[in-house]
């Protein structure tokens, strides 16, 4: 297991992010939507693994449905290939929006893309840490990250879950919550090793 992924769905901030983690001010935000590349690869120096971005996902104005489905489809590929070799999914969401949208796309038979991300991974048995980002817009952030929980099938108070629910502003390099929650999953996994 070598590689933590980033997904999420487009504009949430994930280049910005990976730019944090990885320290590769080369790195370009402001790609074309809905282009599908090649998963970029980042070394991280404390430890052994590399960043793997993967394309964002969802609603993408000018990119049509069709698309945007082969976008999903192509990440759950890679994911499903290299399951193995991945050591933890963070899965970035915005959260002003999150829960809205999340709201706006629940159905019956209609299952919002992060939701599905998140079970997914589990279902995978990666360890997901969901990076809060944005939360500088957030006015009362115990009570989203409580909703978000709800919304993620995780019994609230979102305290309880700081292994998994990590609130973060990107933009301002305020991202140690996410590193702490990444850094207690490594752990766990060399001690099940032993
Ligand atoms: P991506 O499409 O997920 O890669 O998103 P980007 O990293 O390109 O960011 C999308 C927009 O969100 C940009 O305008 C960023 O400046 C902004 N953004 C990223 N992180 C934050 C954050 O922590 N707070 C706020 N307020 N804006 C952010």
């Amino acid at each position: 297991r070598q590689e933590v992924v980033l997904v999420g769905r487009s504009n949430v901030g994930k280049s910005t992010l990976m730019r944090e983690l990885t320290g590769h001010s080369k790195f370009t935000t402001g790609k074309k939507p809905g282009v599908t590349r090649k998963p970029n690869h980042f070394d991280w120096a404390p430890e052994s693994f590399m960043f793997t971005d993967l394309p964002g996902f969802g609603f993408m104005s000018g990119v049509e449905e069709d698309r945007r489905e082969q976008i999903m489809t192509d990440i759950v590929r890679y994911i499903e290939a290299n399951a193995d070799d991945i050591l933890a999914g963070v899965l970035v969401v915005d959260g002003k929006s999150v829960v809205d949208i999340i709201d706006r796309h629940s159905g019956p038979d209609e299952i919002p893309h992060d939701v599905e991300m998140f079970h997914f991974l589990r279902e995978l048995e990666i360890p997901v840490v969901v990076a809060v980002n944005k939360m500088d817009k957030v006015d009362d952030e115990d009570e989203r990250l409580d909703e978000l929980c709800d919304r993620l099938g995780l019994m609230p108070p979102w305290k309880q879950w700081q292994d998994t629910i990590a609130p973060i502003t990107a933009k301002r390099g305020n991202i140690e919550p996410l590193l702490s929650a990444l850094q207690n999953h490594f752990h766990e996994q060399k001690r099940d090793d032993l």
